[in-house]
């Protein structure tokens, strides 16, 4: 299981942006593209994994969000989504310029007032 790390990733980067916000943090979400491989009920099982180690995150709200595969076509000069693998834009033309997908970022963090 490759999202243990990944969640302690997560809020060892948390950690280190907001030390003094840290306690206070309600609500995280965090942004996936469709090439990580990171499946949220995943995720979620190693959130609860690591919760049982750090107790003081039980309360926190972990959200994933998937984001599609986005490449470039450079006929048609325009971004198009990659559904199922299948790298063609629409006019025909094959493209592995990847502009989103690949990413897994920490998008919005809540505190607690
Ligand atoms: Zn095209």
């Amino acid at each position: 299981m490759h999202e243990v790390p990944i969640v302690r990733d997560i809020f060892n980067t948390l950690q280190e942006n907001h030390p003094e916000k840290f306690d206070r943090i309600t609500k995280v979400q965090v942004e996936a593209g469709l090439l990580c491989n990171v499946q949220p009920i995943l995720i979620q099982n190693a959130f609860e994994a690591l919760i049982r180690d750090e107790p003081q995150l039980a309360h926190i709200d972990l959200e994933v969000v998937l984001l599609p595969i986005v490449a470039h076509c450079d006929t048609c000069d325009q971004h198009f989504t990659v559904i199922r693998h299948r790298f063609v834009c629409a006019c025909g033309t094959p493209s592995r310029k990847i502009v989103q997908g690949e990413e897994l970022r920490i998008s919005k963090v809540e505190f607690l007032n």
